[in-house]
């Protein structure tokens, strides 16, 4: 059986099931969603309108035995950066829908009763639609354990808490894990959009699937060894993130001066000590919880993992480094338990860990909050934000909105989406990739980190212009045709450094779909991506200027190399001068 497309109109509450037109077959993840919001949503429509449309779509190897290839791809007009947005997550969905044959789900439209939130339910054959009043107000793990209930846990779920039901632009989606716990995606404010639909959950059959077809199954087996040996033989795939977690880039990137801290002002933080990698490891080494978990199921990194209280008492999983970053160095809160205790309320109402603390940060030079005032923190959130007070909502509207509305000037926002843990005058190739992906300040994107910090790929001098645009410029064009595949963004390391790691993620394409793809269709694909998604944005009024970075960095040095950012708009615009000619 052929994957189709599953089309929900959420007008009059309807759906079909389309074949998969033939220019989409060969689409997944981001190359699918941008597609599609590109050719079907008006650029200049309300993203929170009835002309939206929310597209969720698995990678092109999701489903099948590669290893970190569980990606969902969720796509849609931004109501945050008014521009294309493409995001992507872990969690059960992407494997599930693979299986089961849904090459993406496409929602569009409103429904007429404003005042009714609706539960979406795909299986194989067909879609229910059914009213669920009695899930209105409640957050994620609560609607999460319903489902599972309701479905004997034989399902997908991706679910959003308040804050998304109130079309708060902090909010995103929630997704269910392999262990029942949550994962998030949607940055931009795709919460909001799955609000503006009345939708609040919805569940993927995951008992009646089938494993997906490989043209060559041999081929594959053998193309996916290869792939799986060289993630677990690199140094920081292999041994760095799964020792550690991504929190192990709280020490690195400090001692590189390039820790934002304190709203964006020093690269170093006097809390990196207390919040870092190793600390977080020593905690769960004393009280129990793990240092490896994959977020999907196939992951060989295991980059996750599952923190405990004092007393060995559960207290939150997924604990990233840029959910501790934005809250222990930007926010300035020196206690990890506080922290963890935050990303635990942060997963339940369905807020973005990145805008959320950004946006709090800021917060902190007004008279909302204390930088490093942890309790107060939480209680934003769950007193103000999750009830949609006027001051949770001031909050709820992201780092721009909160910084128009204080008359602020050091605002560290790109298309009005905040910035995350990577400070754009230390790590300049990843300035680059904030200031001209079509996405909005977003550093998987084009994670120049790699290069610039972590001898990926080579070495650049962060602190220097040279070779950063080409740098920016190629790993962009990876990063768009590596969202498509359905791989995680850690595969870039050994991608970076292994020759053997890319050529065997392309056997694994060919072998799965019988096609004989190369590494400059591969090229092109991610070229042609960041085209169509730049095209969208041109049409919704996003135009040059607005690929630069805040103007702060230009004439405030940070410490403590004491740096501006210094490149110049012609400079930015030259990253895709070649593209936007074609
Ligand atoms: S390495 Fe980390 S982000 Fe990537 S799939 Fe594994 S747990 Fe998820």
């Amino acid at each position: 059986m052929s994957d189709k497309i599953y089309r929900v109109n959420m007008n009059d509450l309807t759906y079909k099931i389309e074949e998969v037109p033939s220019k989409w077959m060969g689409l997944g993840g981001r190359g699918l969603t941008s597609t599609i919001v590109a050719e079907e949503v008006d650029p200049e429509c309300h993203p929170l309108g009835p002309n939206n449309k929310l597209v969720f779509a698995p990678g092109l190897l999701s489903g099948t035995t590669a290893a970190n290839s569980g990606r969902t791809s969720l796509g849609a007009k931004s109501p945050l950066t008014g521009g294309i947005k493409e995001s992507n997550v872990g969690g059960t969905s992407a494997g599930i829908m693979a299986k089961l044959g849904v090459k993406a789900l496409i929602i569009e439209g409103l429904p007429e009763d404003d005042n009714t939130f609706y539960h979406l339910h795909v299986t194989k054959e067909k879609v229910t639609i059914e009213a669920v009043p009695d899930l209105v107000g409640k957050q994620n793990f609560e609607v999460l354990d319903e489902m599972l209930e309701r479905y004997n846990k034989k399902v997908a779920v991706l679910t959003i808490g308040t804050p998304g039901e109130m079309k708060m632009l902090i909010s995103n989606i929630s997704v269910k894990d392999p262990k029942g716990k949550l994962r998030s995606l949607g940055r931009g404010g795709l919460g909001a959009v799955m609000g503006s639909k009345k939708i609040k959950c919805i569940t993927i059959d995951a008992e009646n699937y089938k494993e997906v077809h490989y043209a060559e199954p041999e081929k594959f087996k053998e193309a996916s060894k290869v792939f799986t040996k060289s993630l677990q033989e690199n140094p920081i795939s292999g041994e760095g993130l799964p020792a550690f977690g991504t929190n192990v880039l709280v020490n690195i990137i400090n001692e590189a001066g390039g820790l934002p801290s304190l709203n964006f002002r020093s690269g170093n933080s006097e809390n990196a000590e207390d919040i870092c990698g190793e600390t977080m490891a020593e905690n769960i080494k004393d009280r129990g919880g793990s240092t490896t978990h994959g977020c999907h199921a196939g992951c060989v990194i295991q980059c996750s993992q599952t923190y405990n209280d004092k007393d060995g008492n559960y207290l939150t999983s997924g604990f990233e480094y840029e959910m501790i970053w934005a809250f222990g160095a930007n926010l300035g809160i020196k206690d990890l338990d506080m922290i963890a205790k935050i990303d635990a309320l942060m997963d339940d109402i369905g807020v973005d860990a990145i805008e959320t603390g950004v946006t709090l940060g800021l917060a902190a030079e007004t008279d909302i909050i204390e930088f490093g005032d942890g309790e107060r923190a939480y209680e934003l959130l769950k007193y103000e934000v999750a009830k949609g007070t006027p001051l949770g909502r001031i909050i709820g509207g992201g780092t721009g909105n909160l910084g128009k509305l204080y008359g602020l000037v050091r605002v560290p926002v790109v298309k009005n989406q905040a910035i995350p843990a990577y400070e754009p005058r230390a790590v300049k190739g990843q300035g680059v990739t904030y200031a001209t992906t079509p996405m909005g300040a977003d550093h998987t994107a084009g994670y120049a980190v790699a290069t610039n910090i972590l001898n990926s790929g080579g070495y650049i001098d962060p602190l220097k212009k040279e070779g950063q645009i080409e740098l920016a410029r190629n790993l962009q064009i990876a990063s768009a045709a590596v969202d498509s595949t359905g791989m995680c963004i850690f595969v870039a390391f050994p991608a970076l450094d292994d020759p053997k790691c890319l050529p065997a993620l392309i056997d694994m394409i060919n072998a799965r779909f019988g096609t004989n793809l190369t590494a400059d269709d591969v090229t092109n694909l991610g070229e042609n991506i960041i085209k169509l998604e730049r095209d969208f944005n041109k049409k919704a009024g996003l135009g040059k200027s607005d690929d630069r970075l805040p103007e702060f960095m230009k004439y405030e040095p940070l410490p403590p190399h004491n740096t501006v950012w210094d490149f110049t708009g012609e400079e930015l615009d030259s990253v895709w001068s070649y593209l936007d000619e074609k």
